[in-house]
């Protein structure tokens, strides 16, 4: 769903001209890019300190700018991601997201942490085998990229979940969610619903940005 031009205009407290609006600019303003509280506060916050021109980096600039970690090789596959985002996301991207590539040169990673700083609340990790000519890591940092657009940022004191709270959450077995608490299971039972509706919108804003969605279950968040 997009805007109409008057909204459009309107949107942008007419820093875009009508006639630059009618010739294209800014038609990713849609209300999927601002369907969570999260993304509509990212945008206004964007919007009041940016005004146009909105120039795209090249590809050399997004992969200098980019805090990026792991294999070299996917480098140019993030900045190719990065490029086909609306402007106000690529710039949350490079402000606010540290990223890692995996499995394309290395195998596996050992070494330090790559510098946390509160600046950069979001980790986004991509992993595609070699041979899987079926998937392309470009899709899969969009795909993330279009969570950490649309969520609620993580606070500081925020640890990601174990993999075993993640999976004992999505996937307790039958017998023992029927052993749980009425409680308990209205919280599992919500928390799910709440995942399944990100995933849902986040696969609509990857596609809406060009990119392929990746297959169902073979990413996580
Ligand atoms: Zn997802």
């Amino acid at each position: 769903m997009s805007f109409s031009l008057e909204e459009r205009y309107e949107f942008f407290r007419g820093q875009v001209s009508y006639r630059d609006l009618a010739h294209g600019a800014a038609r990713w303003l849609t209300q999927l890019l601002i369907a969570t509280p999260a993304a509509k506060e990212k945008l206004a916050e964007w919007v009041s300190a940016t005004p146009p021109p909105w120039a795209t980096p090249s590809s050399e600039e997004l992969q200098s700018k980019v805090h990026y970690f792991g294999d070299f090789s996917m480098s140019s596959t993030l900045a190719g991601a990065l490029e086909r985002l609306p402007p106000p996301v690529r710039d949350y991207a490079l402000e606010r997201v540290s990223f890692m590539g995996i499995g394309w040169q290395a195998w596996g990673f050992c070494g330090p942490w790559p510098p946390r700083t509160p600046e950069r609340p979001w980790l986004i990790v991509a992993s595609i085998p070699w041979g899987r000519k079926d998937m392309n890591p470009v899709d899969v940092f969009g795909h993330e990229l279009s969570h950490a657009w649309l969520n609620q940022e993580p606070s500081a004191g925020d640890q990601a979940m174990s993999a075993f709270a993640a999976n004992d959450l999505m996937n307790t077995p039958e017998r023992i969610f029927r052993q749980l608490s009425r409680e308990t299971v209205k919280n599992v039972s919500s928390m799910r619903r709440a995942a399944a509706r990100r995933e849902r919108l986040a696969r609509a804003l990857t596609r809406a940005w060009g990119f392929r969605g990746p297959p169902p279950h073979e990413v996580r968040t």
